[in-house]
């Protein structure tokens, strides 16, 4: 194994870089070094945890409530994790590069390249440092909120459930007062009942499914009796704040002049159709939507990665029962490989972490091994109850006007999208997006992505496939960078001479 973990270079790699410090990537890192291994676990927060353990920043712990008393589950296993980091990073067998983003990662042979830059923007690494040079990679990106477009979404006070979510979590921060929390999920339920609790008041949650639909698998949700006790808190939350539930309901239209003052909401079919007549209007100055997640791909389709579709219609990294991927040197864990939960992900990066050390020689025990296995399994089971359950509607589209924005950065409307179809014969998305261009904007589909594949595919009487979603999360470069970064790309440019 490598002797010296700082810095990575071509010729003195290190044992495994992991990308993403949360759940899955956190408890990777930890289990890899606790094999011997040198690690290098790079993430673009601050501090570690990810979505699920995101909180406050601890340089200023006097300023804000303790994360344990402001509904963090499982906080206790994080703090654990923290620690084990921290004796790892004395032992000199981890280094964690905080506040850097991997924009990009190439094979050579043996080993890979991530090119990586501050997300600051101002780079106080030297040069040569800013690429990791590991013998195998773990990715453990995460995942994002999962957009539909609605009449009115683009209005300021509609944001993502993970988003209102996260304000609160890292910066007690209440979004709105007045909130409707809508979409589909078990999720919708931990933010509406976060909001409760931080004195927002939630008018409804509505869900577009029916919670009856959980009894179709019934043995897919007791894989998991941890979330069920989580659902009776959630439930406990609701009564004592008097918060409504409303199932095969969808906000239908939200409207306001400047930024949202009401909701429309309806009732709809089994297939998420409006019922005609069952429209009513609520006052809110938040909404709050949650229609799953889709996995952070970029890195693993710029490699090449075998990918699949999921349950829950996601991309996601094709792994084999070790968690790798189909390039031998990469290793996936967490979100990236089917939307699971932050529990179902830390088993994944134990798993990671430990198949990587046994990859590379060194001792693993099979008896952890294959426990970590079987509590995935678990996951994975309860993981395809709840995506069975809380599926996308799939009329949602006839929610949409015209007039409707699909993209919102390059302000596309459905209209122009279903011209693009019909009119120009485009007969992709990758088309659509040339002649339209949806998905062209800052975010670069990551936001409209998922719709636009599903009206397309619509359009063209397909099927959303995994070219189809691939074609929308190719980048070359994963993120936003400076020129100077991408001149390091070039081999004896004089900038690489810099420090
Ligand atoms: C906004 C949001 C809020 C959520 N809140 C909850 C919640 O409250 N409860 C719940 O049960 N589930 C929540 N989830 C679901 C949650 O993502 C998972 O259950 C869990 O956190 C997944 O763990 P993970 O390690 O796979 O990914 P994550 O926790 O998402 O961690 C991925 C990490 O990778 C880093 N990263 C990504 N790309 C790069 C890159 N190119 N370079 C460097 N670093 C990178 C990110 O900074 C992040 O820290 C949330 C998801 C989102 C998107």
């Amino acid at each position: 194994m490598a002797e010296n973990i700082a810095p990575t270079t071509e010729t003195a790699p290190a044992d495994v870089a992991v990308v993403g410090a949360g759940p899955a990537g956190l408890s990777a890192a930890v289990v890899a070094a606790e094999h011997g291994l040198q690690v290098v676990l790079i993430d673009a927060g601050h501090q570690t945890g990810g979505q699920y353990w995101r909180h406050p920043d601890e340089r200023h712990r006097d300023s804000f409530a303790a994360p344990e008393s402001t509904g963090h589950h499982h906080w206790r296993h994080y703090t654990d994790l923290r620690d084990r980091l921290a004796a790892a990073v004395a032992s000199g067998r981890l280094r964690h590069l905080a506040g850097r983003q991997v924009w990009r990662t190439d094979g050579y042979g043996d080993r890979v390249a991530l090119r990586t830059s501050a997300v600051t923007g101002v780079d106080t690494l030297p040069r040569a440092e800013r690429t990791t040079w590991a013998r195998r990679l773990v990715i453990a990106t995460g995942a994002y909120d999962r957009q539909l477009p609605v009449p009115g979404w683009t209005l300021p006070g509609v944001m993502a459930a993970g988003g209102v979510q996260a304000m609160l979590k890292a910066n007690q921060v209440r979004a709105g007062r007045r909130a409707v929390v809508a979409g589909t999920g078990p999720f919708l339920l931990s933010v509406a009942a976060g909001l409760a609790e931080a004195g927002v008041e939630v008018v409804e949650v509505v869900d577009a499914n029916a919670l009856t639909r959980w009894a179709a698998t019934p043995l897919r949700a007791l894989q998991e009796p941890g979330k069920l006790w989580e659902g009776v808190g959630y439930a406990g939350t609701f009564l004592r704040h008097r918060v409504p539930l409303r199932t095969r309901t969808v906000i239908s239209a939200v409207r306001g002049s400047g930024r949202v003052s009401e909701v429309e909401l309806s009732r709809v079919d089994g297939e998420g159709r409006i019922r005609p007549g069952s429209s009513r209007t609520v006052a809110a100055d938040l909404v709050a939507f949650g229609w799953g997640f889709t996995p952070q791909l970029e890195l693993a389709v710029g490699l090449g990665l075998r990918t699949r579709i999921d349950v829950d219609g996601s991309l996601v990294i094709d792994v084999d029962d070790d968690l790798r991927a189909s390039d031998p040197l990469v290793f996936a864990a967490g979100e990236v490989t089917g939307i699971g939960g932050a529990i179902a992900s830390c088993a994944e990066g134990e798993l990671a972490g430990s198949a990587v050390a046994r990859d590379l020689g060194a001792p693993t025990d099979a008896r952890t091994m294959a426990r970590h296995r079987r509590r995935l399994q678990r996951g994975r089971r309860f993981a395809i109850g709840m995506h069975r359950a809380s599926p996308v509607p799939a009329a949602w589209d006839q929610w949409l006007t015209p007039e409707t924005h699909i993209c919102r950065c390059e302000e596309v409307t459905a209209a122009e999208v279903t011209d693009a179809v019909d009119g120009l014969r485009a007969d992709d998305a990758r088309d659509v997006r040339v002649t339209a261009r949806p998905g062209m904007g800052l975010c670069q589909g990551r936001v409209c992505g998922f719709a636009l594949s599903k009206l397309v595919a619509t359009g063209t009487g397909g099927d959303v496939d995994a070219a189809a979603l691939e074609s929308l999360t190719n980048r070359q470069v994963g993120v936003p960078v400076s020129l100077g970064d991408l001149a390091s790309l070039v081999p004896h440019h004089p900038n690489q001479e810099e420090s």
